[in-house]
């Protein structure tokens, strides 16, 4: 009987990972197609994978395949081999390889079979999300996004939006992806006969988007391949324009790779021209917002008047006073107003 997970502890996996001596590359793929039975295809995969001591995260559903993972570099040509000829879908699939990483974000390989390898809500049985728009590289982004006849169409989160997008990108004013793709197809159904270009930051989100605005009936459907991610790392490559404004926003310590030198978000506390995103540093809030440097020592880093008193409060109070609270991520977002001195408490549900 094959091993088909690890059996070992979380500790000892950190500690063999951060004792190997061997540099790994960092490297992330994502691909829609067709599998009939993903449960078989991730059994082989982690077999192979595990083999190559590949680590990171796997998902694989129906409609495909969706990896962050750290290969060992002498086994890099293996691991491609392997992954190339897993289906043939997968053939010369994209890679992106980080090449800030230290190779050391992963320690062990999950592969798990999920419903969706991007959460979307549809219930639709024929909708397919390997039909996909056409692949736009940084190129053709450019001539694309100068023709009146072409809209561009940002797929991401509003605090995304609000610090950096393409230019003159139309905004899907939602929260959640579930909710923009329906949105979008409302939106834009006075459109149909201009071309559609979707994106996202890193392409798995715009891709999907593309094929359901194909699905409902949209014919010129384009979308930034591998996202803004790879638009700018192409068009500095190739020495084009760059025609996104302002910053990428991206989940890690610097919260997004500035693009083009201009600030186009404001402070949510004073207004002052500021596009740099920052977690409240009361732990019973945390809430994501911008905040301008002399707002930051104005309060103390935190959101609030309220979230500055509470951070004053011995650690023991601070903690009764979280307790009961509830606690999801909270986002600020500016089309629901400004900062509440009361931000704990949920918004009622509409
Ligand atoms: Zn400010
Ligand atoms: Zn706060």
């Amino acid at each position: 009987m094959p091993v088909l997970h690890n059996r070992i502890s979380n500790e000892e996996l950190k500690a063999r990972m951060l004792a190997e001596t061997e540099p790994r590359t960092t490297v992330s793929f994502y691909k829609y197609f067709t599998l009939d039975d993903p449960k078989a295809f991730r059994d082989s995969l982690y077999i192979q994978f595990n083999k190559l001591k590949v680590f990171g995260r796997v998902y694989v559903a129906k409609e495909g395949i969706n990896a962050q993972i750290s290969v060992p570099q002498s086994h890099f040509a293996t691991f491609k081999t392997v992954l190339f000829s897993a289906h043939p879908a997968l053939e010369q699939l994209r890679l992106n390889i980080a090449l800030e990483d230290d190779g050391k974000s992963f320690w062990v390989l999950r592969l798990k079979v999920r419903e969706r390898i991007v959460a979307d809500g549809i219930s639709d049985e024929t909708f397919n999300p390997a039909q996909v728009g056409e692949y736009l590289q940084a190129e053709r982004v450019n001539q694309m996004i100068d023709d009146p006849n072409t809209l561009f169409v940002d797929m991401r989160n509003h605090y995304e939006y609000e610090v950096g997008h393409f230019e003159n990108a139309l905004e899907i004013p939602s929260d959640t992806f579930r909710e923009q793709l329906p949105m979008a197809v409302e939106m834009l159904q006075e459109q149909k006969d201009k071309n559609i270009v979707m994106y996202c930051t890193g392409g798995i989100r715009c891709e999907k988007a593309s094929a359901y605005m194909l699905h409902h009936g949209f014919k010129n459907v384009y979308h930034v391949e591998g996202g803004i991610i790879e638009y700018a790392r192409k068009a500095k490559e190739q020495g084009l324009p760059l025609k996104f404004i302002g910053k990428n926003f991206v989940f890690d310590e610097r919260m997004g790779e500035r693009i083009s030198e201009e600030v186009i978000a404001h402070c949510h506390q004073c207004g002052a021209p500021c596009d740099t995103h920052t977690n409240c540093l009361n732990d019973g809030c945390h809430l994501l917002f911008i905040q301008c440097p002399s707002c930051a020592e104005k309060f103390a880093g935190c959101c609030s008047d309220t979230c500055r008193e509470e951070l004053k409060l011995p650690r023991e109070e601070q903690r009764a006073r979280r307790a009961g609270r509830e606690n999801g991520v909270k986002i600020f977002n500016k089309s629901k107003g400004l900062l509440q001195a009361t931000l704990h408490i949920p918004e009622p549900k509409k």
